[in-house]
């Protein structure tokens, strides 16, 4: 997969294409992070990127123009042709979640603007057809947090870029449930013992108590997660459903 982020800040994201899991996966080609700065595809010899909105109002409004050289530099289509997406990062926008990651990693092709200031000029918007990309009901100064957030969320499902490509199964939400506490080394801690079962070896009876604690975290921090999680349970074994259906008869769970 080939991600093309569109900014002004580009070496804001050099930990996302250096460092850790996605880095190492940029770097050795499983994933490819091509950083577009702007102000390259600038006309005058100030290099401005932005201006006042027309109508007025505070702040300053990027341009249209290096986001359309930009695309057409890039190749890209108004809309995206078959395997890609065009997205706005953009506190309107659809809000991020899993549904949409999983969405996005099975594309060949992202391009991602990130705006900056007021935002952009909504014909660059318009004309290539992108789609707003919120990461919750809150302003930052900018897209390029939220396209790195983005970024490493879809990055973890594309093949390979995680080490053990089972891991993401358990996590939470992708399992519709909250996940369950880990415990490592040592077995005792400040006279804080690991829970007995997790040294015991036996498998079946450490996933049936590490269901257990994710369905009840889930029942007491998410009850709407644990709504949708009841009604479709139909992939449950018989000990699994006895187990959902204690939990959702307990008043404190
Ligand atoms: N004036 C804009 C508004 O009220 O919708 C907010 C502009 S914000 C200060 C600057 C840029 O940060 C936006 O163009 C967008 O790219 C990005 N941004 C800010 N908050 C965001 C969020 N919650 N999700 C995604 N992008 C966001």
């Amino acid at each position: 997969m080939k991600i093309n982020v569109l900014t002004l800040f580009p070496q804001m994201f050099r930990p996302v294409t250096e460092d850790s899991i996605v880095g190492r996966a940029n770097q050795s080609g499983i994933l490819s992070i091509n950083c577009v700065n702007l102000r390259d595809y600038t006309q005058d010899k100030h290099r401005r990127t932005d201006d006042t909105p027309f109508g007025g109002g505070a702040g300053m409004v990027m341009f249209a123009d290096p986001i359309f050289r930009a695309l057409e530099d890039l190749g890209a289509k108004a809309g995206g042709a078959e395997g890609q997406r065009m997205l706005y990062m953009s506190p309107r926008g659809r809000m991020l979640d899993q549904a949409m990651i999983r969405e996005l990693a099975q594309q060949e092709e992202l391009f991602v603007l990130c705006g900056h200031y007021e935002g952009v000029d909504q014909r660059a918007l318009d004309y290539w057809q992108m789609e707003e990309v919120s990461i919750g009901d809150y302003i930052l100064t900018g897209g390029e947090l939220p396209a790195m957030v983005l970024i490493d969320a879809v990055a973890r499902w594309v093949p390979q870029v995680l080490g053990n490509d089972d891991s993401h199964l358990e996590e939470s939400i992708y399992s519709g449930l909250l996940e369950y506490p880990h415990y490592t080394k040592p077995r005792e801690y400040r006279g804080m013992e690991t829970p007995e079962v997790l040294l015991s070896g036996n498998h079946q009876q450490i996933h049936l108590w590490r269901l257990l604690q994710s369905m009840r975290l889930t029942k007491r921090r998410r009850p709407d997660l644990w709504k949708t999680y009841v009604r479709n349970c139909d992939s449950l074994t018989k000990q699994e459903r006895r187990l959902m259906q204690s939990v959702d008869e307990e008043e404190n769970p």
